[in-house]
């Protein structure tokens, strides 16, 4: 039911309880408070202290008094007294308060202690006669949208659970709920917004976190449509070619390369399937990995699949790969959006018969049309650029292939158990011997001209140099400098003696391949972009990576993208023009000076922005969660997660009666993102 027929809130409300993310009864009732206001620590008058806020029983023990020190601000005393001492209520600018009390009312109140010399001060105390709606209790405190304030809140909310709590269905099933030992529905919603004591508190929110938890936690799971059981999978034999393949590398293959592999290799040797996540850094040579692993598919008679996010990123894996296979009869394609439809028909074709044994491509191979004839591996690069729907989508077209995913974003514990619940990890903590530490420096735009010196020197000298810039297109409404513009102004003046591209997300990717071929070949000098470049571009002879408007970069970014130099011989340097005064924003680009560790990087950048900026979950097919914090519920999130394990095992569609609700709660959860896939 619309949360505009909640008693007080009507069509105005309701329309800014939407900005809230309210539109129903429902909605309302799990809104969960941003914090608490304790208002339980009572205290004898005699006992407080300065600073602290307190509850009291007083009696008014005098009359008000006034006073107007300036012509803005008035203050009324009141003097209370408790068997303990004396104090003077105080409030400022609200001198109406007056005549609502009088000598020897009794009230309890509730404020913070202000200590002046003898005289202890309550100020501007909250009150009432008796004592039970406003003080001696634990209030909420809502995130809150324009002109709709606390008390407002409080009112709608009490309304809600009055008249629609005992109403609201319960979601687990009886006997998850006994054998967890979990609050009841309507008891948890009260204890939520009105806590009883800390304990309720605690237990009514353990109850909600769970139920939102495992909501998620099936889903994630319905999708992967994996319920825990390892899946048979294919068993791809030793053969000696592997061997003869790494030795003739062009480089020796580091020590966490050989141990990763290893343990690759050994997934692919048994018969179940693979299910396995690589994480190493930028440049630490995760490719290579995958390259082995497609050559060992491709030994047992299997087709390999590698899905990454970008054109330039799959043409790029495409031309390494075949130039690492050159030598064997491995026939080796691209599939991308901009290939020519009679082309692509002549591919899909090959690739239905078997004719194609590796395919390097964009999200076009999980297109519907394409079918493969016997896949054995899908590999996944730059995995967070892709979500659990797409991963899910290109392990579907084979049967169960074993599966491989890349990223070079180091994912904190709790979210790699949530996305990756059911992989096994590989980390790659060491980068390929002789890179040169990259130079990184922060700037503000003051400096903007030295620096372009210092990028014209370098070109000179036979380098080349990415600027990047946050923006394609112009905006009136943020100063910051887009990259046509920057393109232009930078073109015509500055480097007017250079060749100059533009790289943008707007453009055609035949465009945008043009580009990044001219500059891998060294035909411009100088590279303007967005952060297409972001991912895995690899052009060893540019050293100099410049960041305009850096502080609106997240730091995990500014760190792949300083990954993009670094990649040859050359000393490199990576330049950030800070265009922010805020402390904060120096502190970031501080981190990025002081550290080159993706790890670090991101911890840090997690601290500084908070966890629902820094991952965006919604990229990585989360729904936003509404009470759950994922970095603090951890143990809570492995209970949800075991238990879907186990529900699933049992009812492996939720068909069952007693979970239905639950069913329902999954896809009002992950509305049609998820519909489809799951439960048909
Ligand atoms: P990423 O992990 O970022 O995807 P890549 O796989 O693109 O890294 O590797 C980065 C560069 O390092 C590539 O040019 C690759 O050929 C090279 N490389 C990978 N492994 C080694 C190694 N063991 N020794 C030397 N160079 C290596
Ligand atoms: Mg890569």
């Amino acid at each position: 039911m619309s949360v505009q027929y909640v008693k007080g809130v009507g069509p105005k409300r309701a329309a800014k309880l939407k900005k809230l993310n309210i539109y129903t009864v429902e909605d309302l009732l799990y809104f969960a408070p941003r914090e608490y206001d304790d208002r339980t620590n009572f205290k004898d008058i005699a006992d407080c202290a300065h600073g602290e806020k307190v509850s009291l029983n007083v009696q008014i023990s005098g009359y008000p008094s006034k006073l107007r020190p300036r012509g803005n601000l008035s203050i009324l005393k009141i003097p209370v007294r408790d068997k303990s001492g004396y104090a003077n209520l105080v409030w400022f600018n609200q001198n109406y308060i007056a005549s609502k009390l009088s000598m020897g009312d009794k009230i309890s109140v509730n404020g913070k202690v202000n200590i002046r010399g003898n005289e202890v001060q309550i100020i501007n105390p909250v009150f009432e006669k008796g004592k039970g709606e406003k003080t001696g209790r634990i209030m909420p405190i809502y995130p809150l949208t324009e002109r709709l304030t606390n008390n407002e809140m409080i009112n709608i909310v009490t309304n809600a659970i009055k008249d629609y709590g005992h109403k609201l269905p319960e979601i687990l099933p009886s006997y998850l709920r006994e054998e967890l030992n979990l609050m009841p529905i309507y008891e948890s919603i009260i204890n939520i917004h009105f806590p009883r004591d800390k304990d309720h508190y605690i237990e009514a929110r353990r109850r909600l976190v769970f139920e939102e938890l495992l909501t998620l936690q099936l889903g994630l799971f319905l999708i992967k449509n994996r319920t825990g059981e390892i899946n048979q999978g294919i068993s791809f034999p030793y053969v000696k070619e592997e061997d003869k393949l790494i030795d003739n590398l062009p480089f020796k293959l580091t020590g966490a390369q050989e141990r990763v592999y290893r343990e690759v290799k050994e997934d692919m040797e048994k018969n179940k399937q693979m299910n396995r996540l690589i994480q190493g850094d930028v440049g630490s040579g995760k490719t290579i990995i995958a390259i082995l692993a497609m050559f060992k598919a491709w030994s047992s008679g299997y087709q390999s699949v590698m899905m990454a996010p970008t054109e330039i990123l799959a043409v790029q894996h495409y031309e390494s790969i075949s130039k690492f296979f050159m030598d064997y009869d491995i026939n080796c394609k691209l599939l991308v959006g901009s290939l020519p439809n009679k082309e692509k028909e002549q591919l899909l074709e090959d690739l239905r018969l078997g004719n194609i044994d590796v395919l390097v491509g964009t999200h076009a191979v999980i297109q519907e049309n394409v079918e493969f004839n016997k896949l054995g591996l899908a590999i996944t690069d730059e995995q967070h650029r892709f979500g659990v729907k797409q991963r899910a989508v290109l392990s579907q077209k084979g049967i169960s292939p074993d599966i491989l995913v890349m990223t070079a974003t180091p994912i904190p514990r709790t979210l790699a158990l949530i996305l990756y619940g059911d992989l096994d990890i590989s980390i790659i903590d060491e980068l390929p011997p002789g890179r040169k530490e990259i130079e990184t420096y922060a700037v503000g735009f003051s400096m903007v001209n030295r620096v372009s010196e210092f990028v014209k020197k370098q070109v000179l000298e036979g380098r080349q140099a990415y600027i990047v810039c946050p923006l394609v297109e112009e905006s009136d409404k943020l100063n910051l400098k887009s990259a046509e513009e920057l393109y232009i102004s930078l073109k015509d003046k500055v480097y007017k003696d250079f060749n100059l591209g533009l790289l943008h997300g707007k453009m055609k990717s035949s465009e945008k391949d043009h580009i990044m071929e001219k500059f891998k070949n060294g035909k411009l000098d100088i590279l303007i972009s967005t952060t297409v470049i972001e991912v895995g571009v690899n052009v060893p002879n540019a050293n100099i990576m410049v960041v305009y408007n850096a502080e609106r970069f997240g730091l995990a970014q500014l760190h792949q993208l300083r990954g993009r130099v670094g990649r040859g011989e050359y000393q490199s340097y990576c330049i950030l023009i800070n265009g922010s005064n805020s402390k904060i924003s120096r502190e970031r680009m501080r981190i990025l000076q002081k550290s080159t560790d993706g790890f670090y990087i991101s911890e840090k950048d997690l601290e500084l922005r908070g966890p629902g900026e820094f991952f965006g979950t919604r990229q990585h097919g989360i729904p936003d969660l509404k009470i759950a914090n994922l970095f603090i519920d951890i143990d809570i999130l492995k209970l949800a997660q075991q238990k879907a394990k186990e529900i699933l095992e049992e009812d492996a569609l939720l068909l069952d009666e007693k979970h239905f609700l639950l069913r329902q709660n999954i896809i009002h959860m992950f509305k049609d993102r998820i519909e489809d896939l799951i439960f048909n």
